[in-house]
Parts: structure tokens; C-alpha cells; sequence
């Protein structure tokens, strides 16, 4: 856990899946990432799922950004992504700060990927029946850009997509959608960064701080693997704008940010040198809950 700006913060491991690894670096070749990254004899590589979760004390609110795989899934694609999922493991972190799923004010759909939202709902009793809300008094942010792409999304990255995880916060009038290209803050000490390379309006919280900042990545920088600009993933529907939007953040870097990942095994986030050649980690964060 770590101190930032009005927030304690943390990042807890709720989950992990394998993706093709291939696809996880796109034009960049196996022998230049195998050594560093858990590959499998299907070409997979582990990914951990992770939510950064930010308690800000005063004002009493808790955010969650991300909340994993969730435990919805059928037997074959469980099986076809390795899927684990930790259900307890939030709930663990949370209690340890002497809080609860009750206390959750606020959730950041940074997109609705599968990886990203499963855990926004559960089964309401038998697997394969109606679904609820997990966290039904908070807040659910996405932007609504990327809200109208998830719910028709295009036939490239509509597998990404599984509707049960997130169509009925609408219906429950949870979702708070947020517009345009600089959206207000939504609360004292958060901002909005937008990144479009991934998907459309990837939404991600950056908290304030004016020493250390801290940006939770979402995936546009997924691991620290992926720090260097041009390594970029074969998922994202417009990989040079990814690669624009990397440049800016490593920018940002050299003047204090700190960067926080969703799918890194090894680290919750980094301080980033970003000085020299090619940007690496400079000290991995000690973001544990
Ligand atoms: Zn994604």
C-alpha cells in the first residue's frame, strides 16, 4: 500500500488468465519477450487480473478500478483462457483496511473487455440464471462512447465482449457515463486520462498528487513488459495511437508520474525510467493491499 495525494492505494490480484502470447505483443517476435514472460505449450502467457482500489478516508469513498475475471464462466471458454478467479481475494484486501464490499462508492469500468469487468456481477443464485450487481450501491463510470461500443461492438473485438458481465447496470441505473474528450472529475483528488488505441475511450483514473501522481494504466500499457512504445498489442484496434498515447505518458513519467498496471505478475505498478534509450522499470511499487 502506498500513499497518493488524498488516497491510500492498493492492488489486489483477483484472478489471472493465459492469452496468446503472440497476440499480447503483436509485431514484436517471441524471442524478444519469452524470456521474461510465463509461457505455456500453447503459446499462452499469464496475465494476473488486478483492481487498484483508492480509499480516500476523509470523504469516505472507496474506488475500485477493474474488477477481473469474475466467476461466470462456462467450463469450455474457462478452459480456453486458463481462467482462475480468486472471488475472496478482494474482500480479504478490503477487510484488512477495515472495510467491506458495502463501503465500495465508486467503480471505474475502465472498458468492459471480459478481462476487465467480469466481476462488475455475479449469479443471482444457480450458474446460468439471472445476474446482480456485485457492488449495487456505488457509482459504475465508464465513458459512454465506450458504453455504446461495448454493447455493438465490431466483429474484431466483439469476442472480447460478454454482455452478462456488464448490460445490466444500465437496467439498474448504476452506470454514471461520462463524456467528451476532458470529462469532469469524478471526485476531489481524481482525474480522467483517455487513451482511444486500445478501444474506444479506455477511461482511467489518475490520482492527483503533486509529487507523485499515480495513472492506473488499464490496457494501454498492460505490464511493465509492454513500457516501450512500440510494444503494443495485437488486440488493440489502433495500435499507432497507442503507441502516440504511450510517448505522452512516458513524458509524464519524466516528471513524477508513477504507473500502475492491470495484468502485471510481477509488480502492481513502477517508477519508470524513461530517461535513457528505452523506458524500464526503475523501482517496482510495493502495492500489496
Ligand atoms: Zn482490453
Amino acid at each position: 500500500m502506498i500513499e497518493v495525494g488524498r488516497f491510500e492505494v492498493f492492488s489486489v490480484v483477483t484472478g489471472s488468465i493465459r492469452l496468446d502470447g503472440g497476440a499480447m505483443f503483436g509485431v514484436v517476435p517471441r524471442v524478444l519477450w519469452q524470456g521474461t514472460e510465463d509461457v505455456d505449450g500453447m503459446n499462452r502467457i499469464l496475465l494476473v487480473t488486478r483492481t487498484l482500489v483508492a480509499v480516500d478516508r476523509e470523504a469516505g469513498r472507496v474506488m475500485l478500478a477493474d474488477t477481473g475475471v469474475g466467476n461466470k464462466w462456462r467450463p469450455n471458454e474457462a478452459r480456453r483462457y486458463a481462467v482462475e478467479d480468486r472471488p475472496e481475494a478482494l474482500e480479504d484486501a478490503l477487510r484488512k483496511h477495515g472495510l467491506s464490499a458495502g463501503d465500495v462508492t465508486d467503480v471505474v469500468i475502465t472498458h468492459a473487455h471480459f478481462d476487465h469487468c467480469g466481476g462488475l456481477t455475479e449469479w443471482k443464485a444457480e450458474p446460468g440464471g439471472e445476474v446482480r450487481v456485485r457492488y449495487p450501491g456505488a457509482r459504475h463510470w465508464v465513458h459512454e462512447k465506450h458504453w455504446q461500443h461495448a454493447v455493438s461492438p465490431h466483429e474484431r473485438d466483439c469476442a472480447s465482449f460478454m454482455a452478462r458481465d456488464f448490460s445490466i447496470l444500465e437496467d439498474e441505473g448504476v452506470l454514471e457515463k461520462v463524456r467528451g474528450d476532458a470529462p469532469d472529475a469524478p471526485m476531489e483528488g481524481i482525474s480522467w486520462f483517455l487513451s482511444h488505441g486500445h478501444t474506444p475511450c479506455l477511461l482511467l483514473p489518475l490520482i492527483e498528487d503533486p509529487d507523485a501522481p499515480l495513472l492506473f494504466t488499464g490496457d494501454m500499457i498492460p505490464t511493465s513488459t509492454h513500457l516501450p512504445p512500440l510494444w503494443v498489442m495485437a488486440y488493440d484496434l489502433e495500435p499507432l495511437v497507442t503507441i502516440e498515447e504511450k510517448k505522452k505518458v512516458l513524458g509524464m513519467c519524466r516528471s513524477g508520474l508513477i504507473l500502475a498496471f492491470p495484468h502485471d505478475r510481477r509488480m502492481g505498478g513502477c517508477i519508470v525510467n524513461a530517461t535513457g534509450k528505452g523506458p524500464r522499470v526503475e523501482t517496482p511499487l510495493d502495492l500489496d493491499p
